[in-house]
């Protein structure tokens, strides 16, 4: 069981006495753990080694002001929420403590309701700043960890390439080399070739899947037409492979609503993992079934089944498994990343079930075509023309 959170920590800085103690009692109603000093410097010390959520301060106390309370506190933690009271506002007061740093202000006397409607909010906006820069921070390492990985994944083949044509060029010196051998380099090259192309592809298409945009629009697409189109393309590939492809789709149309060239994307890179992942004499088996709403479409394979111990990391983007079936197989490691993504854009999930040696069922679940209500006037919704933004 996890530990319950620890109460959020206030320091009051108040030379009065009754003020303190009733901020005192007030705040620790509110499940809040207040301390309370009477001058700007023991204040500041507190604040200093209890590092608190929020600070309440009386603006006019003798030694230290309260307006040199607030920057000081700000050069411990700009976090910090400061929120002042002052027992004679004037709007000048208000504004140059706010100027100052502070968050809000209470003019005394107040009643507790107001003092625990400003800690809340002060609180509350603390944490978004918080969990805004918190945000932040993690875009920044993804962003260097992506430009990171991606130049590797550019290099390598690149790197290769090169390698190749060099070897080509002294080949070409050397009249003597039968052609087989310069041909088996090409080959090579345009393997390499081939590989940049398909990272430069799923590359460009997660940079549209998360820079939003994916159609916002949603118009009747029927998955049976979709996933059929698919796999007349990869009839010829699966052959080659000495593998084939099977459909048991429900009488009832699965239609949901979505953008064809986003369903394409998705059920393309699971079809083509279906057949990659395969064994020779293997199957694949793409069913489609309506349930409680959802069109759920299984696509299962024969194939080399995927490790436990790599299933949680299997929508991670580039996760490859690595074990050997996997090494001699080319891929980017995204396919899966960027089918999550979409089917999470259509209120959807997927999901996988695998067993090593055996074979592997990823399940798609998406929201089924509801058609529009009839309007006041007798008449259905116009339908929506078909997006056109393309995933690929
Ligand atoms: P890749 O381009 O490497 O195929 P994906 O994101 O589509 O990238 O898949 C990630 C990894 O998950 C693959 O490298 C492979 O190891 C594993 N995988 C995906 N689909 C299957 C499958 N049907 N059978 C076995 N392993 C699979």
């Amino acid at each position: 069981m996890s530990e319950p959170a620890a109460p959020e920590k206030i320091v009051v800085i108040d030379d009065d006495d009754t003020m303190r103690l009733s901020c005192r009692k007030i705040l620790a109603k509110m499940g809040l753990h207040a301390e309370t000093f009477e001058d700007g410097a023991r204040g500041l010390d507190g604040v200093a080694t209890l590092k608190p959520a929020l600070v309440i301060v009386d603006l006019k106390m003798p030694g230290l002001s309260g307006m040199e309370v607030i920057s000081r506190v700000h050069e411990i933690d700009p976090h910090t929420i400061i929120v002042v009271i002052t027992g004679y506002a004037t709007i000048d007061t208000a504004v140059e403590a706010v100027r100052s740093g502070a968050y809000d202000f209470l003019p005394k006397p107040f009643p507790p309701e107001e003092l625990r409607l400003v800690v809340n909010r002060g609180l509350e906006r603390r944490r978004l700043a918080m969990e805004a820069e918190q945000h932040e921070i993690e875009q920044t390492m993804l962003k260097r960890r992506f430009v990171t990985f991606v130049s590797h994944q550019l290099r390598t083949p690149l790197v290769a390439i090169h390698q190749y044509l060099d070897v080509l060029k002294h080949l070409d010196q050397q009249h003597d080399i039968a052609s087989p051998r310069r041909q088996e380099w090409l080959d090579r090259c345009l393997i390499r070739i081939e590989e940049l192309q398909n990272l430069i592809a799923d590359w460009l298409t997660l940079a549209q899947v998360e820079g939003g945009t994916l159609s916002k629009e949603r118009i009747k697409v029927d998955l049976n037409s979709v996933i059929s189109g698919i796999l007349k393309t990869y009839e010829e590939t699966a052959s080659e492979k000495g593998v084939s492809l099977q459909t048991h789709f429900s009488e009832d149309g699965l239609s949901v609503a979505g953008d064809r060239n986003c369903l394409n994307v998705l059920f393309d890179n699971l079809i083509v993992n279906a057949i990659k992942y395969n064994k020779p004499g293997g199957t694949v088996t793409v069913s489609g079934n309506h349930s409680r709403g959802e069109v759920v479409i299984a696509i299962a394979d024969s194939g080399v089944g995927i490790p436990e111990k790599y299933r949680p990391f299997l929508f991670d983007e580039f996760f490859r498994v690595k074990d050997d079936s996997a090494k001699k197989t080319a891929g980017t490691g995204l396919g899966l990343h960027i089918s999550k993504k979409i089917v999470s854009e259509m209120g959807g999930t997927i999901d996988v079930e695998s067993e090593l040696g055996v074979g592997s069922t990823f399940y798609v679940r998406l929201p089924a075509w509801r058609e529009p209500e009839a309007t006041i006037g007798g008449q259905k919704d116009a339908r929506r023309e078909e997006a056109n933004i393309d995933c690929r």
